[in-house]
């Protein structure tokens, strides 16, 4: 094997090539056929506002019921989606089961928690996303104030299309959160130029900061630069108690994390929204 001519290592080559490349088209079919007949799904997972306890955002995530593989993760299709350019239609297809759970806990419970979903960079050079989003609020009737569009840091390029994108979304009311913030190269001049919301600090470094005094100081800052922006300050990622205590000492807004629970279907959903009655605006108005 290891005196293997340089011919058998172009066959291996070839057959790892058709291999990879056969997989790929069976994944693209099974992708066009998973969108057809609705084997994608959303989970929510709960972010928790620090200061009342209340519900600041359920963010939905997609898995797809795998006929004969099981549940997928995201990372499993999502950037084959975005390759091969169906990642609008996976949109419109989270965006509107979104839309429909929001509809059902607002007849279950009288308020329609704010959901946040994510959206991949290109579609935010693609004019037809705002067109898509508000047909779709229109469609169900929902107000654009429930509704966070959350975009990874590391797509923040300066982009003329992708800045009018995000300025006409928020005209609408929409909100805008940039997620994963750290790992990205954005500058502080990008960040600051109004166009967001939210920053999320990603997992990465929100994971040790009751250990590791420089890790903490960073997520400190972190919380400090999304302040000084106006941004609201969400820290992902959060698996313990000494970590939520520490970043409610450090004044971030909200958390998100497997402390709380895992990401759940939204009927999970709805059985803990009866039992976090604290989770309720209307609730915390009258708390306060
Ligand atoms: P993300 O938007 O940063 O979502 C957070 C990910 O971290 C989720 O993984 C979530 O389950 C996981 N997570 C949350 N809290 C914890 C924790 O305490 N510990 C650990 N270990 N993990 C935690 P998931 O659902 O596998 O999603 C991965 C990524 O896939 C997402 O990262 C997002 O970028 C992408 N994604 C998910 N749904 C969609 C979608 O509908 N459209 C697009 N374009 N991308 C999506
Ligand atoms: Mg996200
Ligand atoms: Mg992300
Ligand atoms: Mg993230």
């Amino acid at each position: 094997r290891a005196k293997s001519s340089g011919r058998g290592r172009a066959e291996r080559f070839d057959d790892r090539y058709a291999a990879e490349a056969s997989a790929r088209l069976r994944l693209d079919a099974e992708l066009r056929h998973a969108l057809a007949n609705d084997e994608l799904i959303c989970v929510y997972h709960p972010e928790i506002d620090l200061a009342g306890g209340g519900l600041y955002a359920l963010e939905a995530l997609v898995r797809w019921q795998h006929p004969s593989r099981g549940l997928l993760s995201p990372d499993d299709f999502v950037p084959h989606a975005e390759t091969v350019g169906l990642i609008g239609i996976l949109f419109e297809q989270v965006l509107d089961q979104v839309l429909t759970a929001q509809d059902k806990w607002e007849t279950e419970f009288g308020w329609r928690p704010t959901v946040a979903v994510n959206v991949s960079p290109r579609q935010l050079t693609d004019s037809r996303l705002v067109k898509v989003v508000l047909a779709a609020l229109e469609a169900h009737d929902a107000p654009a104030s429930a509704l966070i569009l959350e975009v990874t840091e590391t797509a923040l390029v300066d982009d003329s299309v992708m800045t009018g994108t995000l300025a006409e979304l928020r005209r609408h009311g929409v909100a805008v959160a940039v997620d994963d913030f750290g790992t990205g190269y954005s500058s502080v001049s990008r960040l600051a130029d109004r166009h967001w919301d939210a920053l999320k600090i990603d997992r990465s470094f929100v994971s040790g900061i009751t250990e590791d005094p420089a890790r903490e100081g960073v997520v400190h800052a972190m919380i400090a630069l999304a302040h000084a922006l106006q941004l609201r300050a969400i820290a992902e990622g959060v698996e313990d108690e000494p970590t939520l205590a520490k970043l409610r000492e450090l004044g971030c807004d909200a958390a998100q994390g497997y402390l709380y629970t895992r990401p759940v279907d939204a009927a999970e959903i709805s059985k803990m929204i009866i039992r976090s009655p604290q989770w309720n605006p209307a609730t915390i108005t009258t708390a306060a």
